[in-house]
Formats: C-alpha cells, sequence, structure tokens
C-alpha cells in the first residue's frame, strides 16, 4: 500500500470528469438515478447528486488518484467514528457496508457517495460573531476529543497540510511567489515561527486530525449560523493535535474584521473540551503563521498549475489575508495573550535596580497623573484637547509636585478617539516623567549605552533595556556602547521624557490596544519601580473580564429583571456629549439615550446642580423661588389652557398622576389606551401598558377597566398606507361603544407620536378625531410626552402639535431631568384642582430645589444651544442618509421618525413584512464591536430605536450610517 506523499508527488490537478460522466457513474456504480451539479474543489472532482425534485441526495467524490483506497477508507471512517462518538453530524459514506467499503473503482479512478449535509457552511468572508466563533473551536475541540482513540493505515500521508512539514513545504512551493517582497515575507514568517516549534515539537502530542476545520467544511443546521456538522475528511491524517486548532484559527482571519484576538473564542472553546498544554500554547500562534504561509504557497502553487481551477484563485486573496493578519501581532506577544485569555499566563518578575533611578528623590513627592477614564481631571471632555496630557502635568508640577509620573499599564483616556471602528491603542507600556527642575538619572544596573535615535538614551543591562527619550542631556559622556556602574550618572532631564524598560530583545510601542495590552506587557516592566513607586494595578487590560465579573456581582444584588443591554456589556464608566467610553479608553457613540438630551457629562449641569445642593435642598411646602421658576418656564412652553404644574420624579410618576387626575375629574375609573404602549411599572401606569416587549403576558392580565384601541400603524398594522387613515374612527367606535355599554372613559391616553412602536408620526387628523370622541363621552385627553416631547422631534416641542390638537393633560420626564429623575404634569387649573377630592398632593423629592434647578439648567442649555433645530437638522440628515441605504439593502422595511426620535424597521421580506428580529439583535451586537450602541424596540423587536442625545453631531449621525452599511454589507 503507497499512500500519498506531496513531495514525491506528480503535480494533482483536478480529475477531469463532465457531469454527464458524473451521473453515469453515480447511475452504474451506485444505482443513484440522479441530476449532478459540480462542486469546487481543489484536489477532487466532487458533484452534489440531487434526486427527482431537486432535493440533494448525496455528493458523488472521484478522489484524485494521488490518492489511494486505504487513505478514502480512513476518511470515511474516521467521518463515522465522530458522528459516533460525539453530537456532530459528518459526511459519511452512504453505502460503508456496500462490496468494497463502498468505494467504486472507475477507471482507476475512486469514487464514492458521501451523505450531503443540509444547512449552509461559512463560506467566505462574511463576518462571524464570536458565538460562530467560538462554536467553530468547540468542534475542532470535539473533533480531536474523538479521534485521539481513532486509528487506520491510511492516515500516515505526507500532505502539504502536515504543518509537521510546514517548514519543507514553504521551502518548496515558495519560488512561485513571483512578487520577491511577499516570497521573503512568506519565508521569515514561515522560518521565525519554525524556530518556536524546533524547540517545542517533541512535547506536542500527535494524533489522527481533520486537519481542516474552516468555514467551508462545517455546516450549520440552524439559522443562526453556529455550525454543528463537519465535511470533506480529505485532509485527514495524522499531525500535532493543537495543528487542528490553528487550522481552524487561521481560517478564521479570512473573515470580516477578524483580527489575531477575534480568534480567541475559537481558542478558549477548544481549551474548554481540550485542554491545551502549556507547550501546546506556546506552539499555536506559530503554527498559525506556519499554516498562513502554508495557504499561500499552496495556493499559488495549485493556480499555477491548474490555471482553471476557479475555486483556487479566488481563495488566494483571501489566503494573503490571512497571513497579513496572522503575522500583525508578534509570536511571542500572541502567545502571552492566549495564555492570557485562557487564564494560564505566567507574570514575568518586574525588573528591579541596584540602584535608584533619580537618586535621592523621595517617593511622596512624586504626584502621580491619573488619565484613566475614572480620573477627575477628564472631566468636562479634557481629554480630547490635543496636549492635555502635558497640561495637566504641568498643573501638577505647579500645584508643588518635584516629579510627575504617569501609570504603567493604564488604559489612557487621553489617548482614545471618539467615533472609531477599532479600539484605539490606549495602553501605556511606559511611563512619562515630568521634573519640576533639571535631575539627574543614574543607572539602575550596569550597562551598556545606546541610543537609537536624538533625544533617545538606552541602558542594556543582563536582563532589560532601559530607555529614555525626551528632554534628555547625555551626562553619561557620549558614545555608544560604553559600559557604565549601577548608580552612575546616566542623563540629566529637564523636561518631559517618555520611559521605558523592556526585557532584553524586545520592543514594544508605548501604547499599544487592550486587546493585546495583557500580551505587549509582557515584555515591558513598570518604571515607577524604578523611582520606588509601588506597582499599581493594570487599568483597562482586562476590560472583558472586569466586565464579566461585575456584572456576576450585579446578579447577586441586584434585581435580575432589571435587565442589562447586550450579552457581553462593556463596562462604561464615563460620558461626554453623545459618547460613552469603556473603562479600557474605547468610545461608543450613543445612539439610544434619549433621557440624556443635552449629552454626557455636562460640567453645567453638574456645577448647578452642585450650588445647588450646596445651598439648599428641600421639598415644595417650602416657598423658594426655583419651585415657581421652573412651573411657569413649564407652563410657557404649551398652549392655553395648560398653565398648572405638578413637579414629580419620573415617567411612571407623570402618567400616574395624569390618570388620577381624570379619574378625580370625571368621577370614572375606565381608560382607553393604545395597544403596544409602554406608560410606566407604577400599578395603574402598568395596568394601561400592552406592549409585549415590557411585558409578554401584557395582553391577557389587562384589569377590566383598562380598554385598548389599535396601536394606529400604519406601515405593518391592519390598515396601511392610506388606509391608515380607518384607525381613527376605529378607536372613536370603541369609545363611543364604552360610553354606550355605561363606561365611559375617564381618560384616553396615547404617545402623540407613537415613540414605543419605534418613533412612528400617528395618522394624521387621528389625535383630532379620538381627543374629540373622548371629550364627548366626557372624559380627558392624556398626552404622553415623556419620551417624545422636549424638542426631540426637531419640528415640535411637544410632539402633540404635530396632529394639531392641544391635550388636557401633558406628561413629560426623562429629557426634562437630562436624566436625573424629574417629571411634571401640566393641566388646567380646573383638573388640578380637581385632584382636591383625593387629599393633598406632595412628592418629596419631586420640586425640590435640586431637581429644579436640574429642570431649569436644562431647558437654558436646549434653548442656548439650539437643540431642538439640532435635532431637526442632524436628523433629517440622518433619515435622508439611512433612507438612501434601504436602496441597497432589502432588510431596511422603512425608516420611521421625525429630528432626532427615529426607528429603522427591518424586515426580511418587504411584502409579507417578516420581523427580522433576530438579525436586529445580532446588528446590534455587531454594531457595538464597532463603536456604536444602538438597541432594539418595539414589540417585535425589529426596529433599531435611534434617540441619541440631542447634542449629536452630523459626523456622528454620518459615522452611525457608514458603519451600518459596513455591517449590513459585511455581515453579523
Ligand atoms: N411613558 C413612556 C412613553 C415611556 O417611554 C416611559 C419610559 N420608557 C415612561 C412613560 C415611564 O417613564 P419612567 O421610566 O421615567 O418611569
Amino acid at each position: 500500500m503507497t499512500l500519498f506523499d506531496f513531495f514525491d508527488a506528480a503535480e494533482l490537478p483536478v480529475p477531469a470528469v463532465t457531469p454527464a460522466r458524473a451521473r453515469e457513474i453515480a447511475a452504474t456504480h451506485f444505482g443513484m438515478e440522479a441530476d449532478v451539479d459540480p462542486l469546487g474543489s481543489q484536489q477532487d472532482a466532487n458533484f452534489l447528486l440531487r434526486g427527482p425534485s431537486g432535493e440533494p441526495v448525496g455528493v458523488l467524490k472521484i478522489a484524485n488518484p494521488a490518492f489511494s483506497r486505504a487513505e478514502l477508507e480512513a476518511q470515511d471512517g474516521a467521518a463515522a467514528f465522530i458522528a459516533a462518538g460525539e453530537d456532530i453530524r459528518t459526511a459519511v459514506n452512504v453505502a460503508p457496508d456496500a462490496a468494497d467499503s463502498g468505494i467504486a473503482d472507475v477507471n482507476g479512478f475512486l469514487a464514492r457517495i458521501i451523505r450531503y449535509l443540509p444547512g449552509g457552511t461559512l463560506s467566505g468572508e462574511r463576518y462571524l460573531r464570536p458565538a460562530q466563533v467560538a462554536a467553530l473551536g468547540d468542534l475542532a475541540g470535539r473533533t480531536c476529543r474523538a479521534l485521539a482513540s481513532f486509528d487506520h493505515p491510511g492516515v500516515d500521508r505526507v500532505l502539504q497540510w502536515d504543518l509537521r512539514h510546514a517548514r519543507r513545504t514553504v521551502e518548496v512551493l515558495a519560488v512561485h511567489i513571483s512578487d520577491p517582497h511577499r516570497r521573503q515575507a512568506v519565508e521569515a514568517a514561515a522560518t521565525a515561527a519554525w524556530q518556536v516549534i524546533d524547540g517545542l515539537a517533541c512535547d506536542l502530542p500527535v494524533q489522527v486530525i481533520h486537519g481542516d476545520i474552516t468555514g467551508d467544511n462545517v455546516v450549520c443546521a440552524d439559522t443562526d449560523g453556529v455550525p454543528d456538522g463537519l465535511i470533506d475528511f480529505g485532509d485527514l491524517m495524522r499531525s500535532w493535535t493543537v495543528a487542528e486548532l490553528a487550522v481552524t484559527v487561521a481560517t478564521l482571519l479570512r473573515h470580516e474584521g477578524s483580527e489575531p484576538a477575534a480568534t480567541l473564542p475559537a481558542i478558549e472553546a477548544f481549551h474548554a473540551v481540550r485542554p491545551l498544554s502549556p507547550a501546546e500554547v506556546a506552539a499555536l500562534w506559530p503554527l498559525v503563521v506556519l499554516r498562513a504561509a502554508v495557504l499561500v504557497v499552496s495556493g499559488i502553487h495549485q493556480s499555477a498549475i491548474d490555471a482553471d481551477n476557479a475555486y483556487a484563485a479566488s481563495a488566494l486573496d483571501l489566503e494573503w489575508r490571512i497571513f497579513e493578519r496572522a503575522n500583525e501581532v508578534p509570536l511571542d506577544v500572541m502567545t502571552a495573550q492566549i495564555s492570557d485569555a485562557l487564564g494560564l499566563a505566567d507574570t514575568a518578575p518586574v525588573v528591579t535596580g541596584e540602584a535608584r533611578l533619580i537618586a535621592g528623590l523621595d517617593p511622596s513627592a512624586v504626584a502621580r497623573l491619573d488619565l484613566s477614564v475614572d480620573s477627575d481631571a477628564m472631566d468636562g471632555g479634557v481629554w480630547l484637547e490635543p496636549g492635555c496630557e502635558d497640561r495637566l502635568a504641568r498643573e501638577a508640577l505647579a500645584a508643588g509636585a518635584v516629579v510627575v509620573v504617569t501609570t504603567f499599564g493604564q488604559a489612557r483616556l487621553t489617548r482614545s478617539a471618539t467615533l472609531s471602528s477599532t479600539s484605539p491603542a490606549t495602553v501605556a507600556t511606559g511611563v512619562q516623567l515630568w521634573p519640576a527642575t533639571t535631575v539627574t538619572v543614574t543607572a539602575p544596573w550596569p550597562g551598556t549605552l545606546g541610543s537609537t535615535g536624538p533625544d533617545v538614551l538606552t541602558l542594556t543591562g543582563a536582563v532589560a533595556t532601559l530607555e529614555l527619550h525626551g528632554a534628555v542631556q547625555s551626562v553619561a559622556a557620549s558614545g555608544a556602547n560604553r559600559e557604565i556602574a549601577a548608580g552612575a550618572a546616566l542623563a540629566g532631564i529637564d523636561g518631559p521624557v517618555w520611559i521605558q524598560v523592556r526585557r532584553n530583545d524586545t520592543d514594544a510601542p508605548r501604547f499599544v490596544r487592550p486587546e493585546y495590552a495583557a500580551g505587549w506587557l509582557h515584555r515591558v516592566s513598570d518604571p515607577g519601580v524604578l523611582l520606588g513607586l509601588t506597582q499599581l494595578p493594570v487599568h483597562g487590560v482586562h476590560a472583558a473580564r472586569d466586565s464579566v465579573a461585575l456584572r456576576q456581582r450585579r446578579s447577586r444584588s441586584f434585581a435580575g429583571v432589571q435587565e442589562h443591554y447586550y450579552q457581553h456589556p462593556p463596562r462604561i464608566e464615563r460620558g461626554w456629549r453623545e459618547h460613552l467610553i469603556g473603562t479600557d479608553g474605547r468610545s461608543y457613540l450613543d445612539m439610544v439615550n434619549n433621557v440624556a438630551v443635552l449629552g454626557h457629562g455636562r460640567p453645567e449641569l453638574a456645577d448647578a446642580v452642585a450650588r445647588q445642593w450646596r445651598r439648599l435642598n428641600t421639598n415644595s411646602r417650602f416657598n423658594y423661588g426655583s419651585v415657581v421658576a421652573l412651573s411657569e418656564r413649564l407652563a410657557a412652553t404649551l398652549p392655553d389652557p395648560l398653565d398648572t404644574v405638578f413637579l414629580v420624579n419620573s415617567g411612571s410618576e407623570a402618567d400616574d398622576l395624569a390618570l388620577r387626575l381624570a379619574m378625580a375629574t370625571t368621577g370614572r375609573h375606565d381608560v382607553v389606551a393604545v395597544a403596544e404602549a409602554y406608560h410606566g411599572w407604577t400599578y395603574a401606569t402598568d395596568a394601561i401598558s400592552t406592549s409585549i416587549a415590557d411585558n409578554p403576558n401584557a395582553l391577557e392580565t389587562r384589569p377590566p377597566w383598562v380598554h385598548t384601541v389599535p396601536s394606529p400603524n400604519a406601515y405593518r398594522g391592519e390598515h396601511r398606507g392610506t388606509e391608515a387613515s380607518r384607525y381613527a374612527p376605529e378607536a372613536v367606535a370603541i369609545i363611543e361603544g364604552l360610553a354606550a355599554q355605561g363606561h365611559p372613559p375617564a381618560a384616553f391616553i396615547c404617545e402623540p407620536f407613537y415613540g414605543n412602536a419605534g418613533g412612528m408620526a400617528l395618522p394624521d387628523g387621528y389625535l383630532r378625531a379620538v381627543y374629540a370622541a373622548v371629550r364627548a363621552a366626557g372624559g380627558l385627553a392624556i398626552a404622553d410626552e415623556v419620551q417624545v416631547g422636549y424638542g426631540r422631534t426637531g419640528r415640535w416641542f411637544w410632539a402633540f402639535e404635530q396632529q394639531g390638537v392641544v391635550p388636557d393633560i401633558v406628561c413629560v420626564a426623562k429629557a426634562m431631568g437630562n436624566g436625573q429623575p424629574l417629571g411634571a404634569v401640566i393641566t388646567t387649573k380646573a383638573i388640578a384642582d380637581a385632584y382636591r377630592s383625593c387629599g393633598y398632593f406632595f412628592s418629596s423629592a419631586g420640586g425640590s430645589p435640586v431637581s429644579c434647578v436640574v429642570g431649569l439648567t436644562v431647558l437654558d442649555i436646549i434653548e442656548r444651544d439650539a437643540l431642538q433645530r439640532n435635532a431637526l437638522s442632524v436628523g433629517d440628515h440622518l433619515k435622508a442618509r439611512i433612507t438612501a441605504l434601504a436602496e441597497h439593502y432589502p432588510l431596511i422595511g422603512t425608516v420611521h421618525g421625525s429630528g432626532l426620535y427615529m426607528g429603522v424597521e427591518l424586515v426580511r421580506d418587504r411584502a409579507t413584512l417578516e420581523p427580522a428580529a433576530a438579525e436586529t439583535a445580532a446588528i446590534c451586537e455587531r454594531l457595538r464591536e464597532l463603536g456604536v450602541i444602538v438597541q432594539p424596540t418595539g414589540d417585535r423587536q425589529n426596529v433599531l430605536k435611534m434617540k441619541p442625545p440631542m447634542c449629536i453631531t452630523a459626523e456622528s449621525a454620518d459615522f452611525f450610517v457608514d458603519v451600518l452599511e459596513r455591517v449590513l454589507r459585511t455581515g453579523y
């Protein structure tokens, strides 16, 4: 028996078999009458067999004559073995019990039919979600687990895909790379990777592996794209177990947005099934690089010898992409990063010195400059000012510090950027130091002096190199390569210097991205220790892990029914205008915080509140000016006769009070609300809320006094488009019916612009007709402006103005306090007075001096910054751009809304309007990865709700649309 040996084999063009011949083979050798469709393959000829009604019934594989029967038997055996041992669907031979193990000899070609596995593959380059990435790693792990006890004489073949031969494969095939730079890059990368592997090879376990678990060779039964099946066992071989994972990891790099760190979920998932030994961890990334090199050289070689093989040619670009991405991060950095992710990292010892870096410096005279997200010095958007680090340092010097230093391993907000789809390099691999006067730096260890450029001084000792870069005057006489002793004077510094301590033979950028910080920090040590400072914990380096730990703590003490956004929410500890910032310094564009109408972190508001807190905070039974001023200001925004104000603390309270006012005024109890609405969590407001997104049982659990009218949804409701004018008479009929049955309503309540349904305008004339009907029945009209009021719709300050009506009671909250608990009910004197029949109205904090100052300041800033006008101009721009996107992406069914209250409704089919809820959720997750925070809304959870802070700029709106377009184009 001769098994295949790549290095001895002749060239391997695909067997030339026509579809007609394939059809004949299936019929004569396997008794299968079928239609055939050719499938792509690098080395075999494959045909999909279809039954009478076009359904796939199997795959005819005609093996390249270079492969022996034993090899094919091994492949079929392994497929069956995995399916029996693990819950993995595999492409098994459909007639293994037939003569010759189901492998027919067709004029020297070996043919067989294997099972067709339904479900799509993950071929191509579209984005893969972390859950899909993890599933691929898990599949690779379980395959290895199953195959660990499998053996067969047909596995000891010599394939170019066996990474044990990677160096040789690259050596032999690299000659086919015509571009000398690229060829050199591939050879250099392979040599460096092989050097690492060489030292580890004898510690790497060997077994039978599938050898090609890639997006092309997995199938997904469910529409969620999580793979559960394995096909194409053509590369089955004995090799290193860890090579199975390396192959999978490498293939992930071809997908949209993938980078080395994005493959970690696959590595973690593999490790959870089949734990990696330290040697395997150390070998993994070098093997990924080798696999990438083998892919490139093999792809080029194959397209050279088989010019007609379109499959091989089209794969080449992606193979280069894999190679480039695999080499984006140095091997040791990636290995340290992987070890960190797997919880296997050993802490590198801190580099200490024999002498202090600045002799006689009292550590207590050193001011630590905190530039993290948590630093108070960052308030007011200071971090976006150029040169702010230097300014803050000089302020600390002016305040008496002898020396100012930054913190090693800290994610600096000052290095962050807004509107970025990738995380910025925020984590410092050294420190910056500012001296008050000229100080002398001494050598912490004996070593050799050097310089890599002007203003750069290095001292290389036995274990580490110290680098000083900046205002450095060398005093240790000139000349590189001079040896100096520990404690000898090195340099005078009279201005800011960057100090880095690198373990020998390494280098590191000054700032690295948080995803790779654990890896890079392995190469460096804290220079602060050389100044006698205690080492502070790294900050923002393990942001994802910290965020999980915080969520676990949260779930122990904070009631779970108070849900959180996202499966893996970042930890957000700062906001500025329309930006939210994670603890790693990553900035996200906030498209959902309608409450923070002015934007986040407004110092004017904080100052006004702090001033009032210091002066007085009490309750509205006392006589002070701000409660009057705020009431006057609110009343002035409304038409007559709405002139009387109640101040409360939330939207729920405002709506609840409005209902009580209506009940007190009319002496009735029944209320009419609009279906799918949300009005709050109090007993009464919850009763009138029928949004199943907020309460899945809402419709079944309504008390008898609550009546609903259909949601007047002109897009997907019963009456669409111009037919939507029929909602009003329908609602009127319901109200009249109630009156006729002896249950005339106390009130009709609705959002005058339908926020909870995704920001939909009500049909023209709707409120005019319904308000008239409820009033005719002796009830009141309540406008819930909690979400849509206060200028958000751009065209109107109050959304009811769009309908040309005046309600009897208006409820407002959210925007009114910019996030501080504040709400109001504004009504007529007569209705307000009717409350007396229920006693007094008192809310301890409602209308307090602090609350009123918040309310007044918010109104001031809305006016001063013309935020309503901004809502109109940016909102219109946003709507126009998203509407334009809809021309290219049929998923966008429509764009609802006005100003900065918009809803992008996503549908699977524009005719049936099938809601694309899973897609909406996935898009939100992907948008977050790319730096945008947006959430689904509506009963079908298929509307992207867009209600950003009203200070959002057109530039930010453009960023949102650009990122959304990218996600729609490249996958989610
Ligand atoms: N009414 C509407 C229309 C709302 O959207 C909300 C809150 N989402 C409320 C009332 C309740 O407001 P709060 O959360 O301030 O109690």
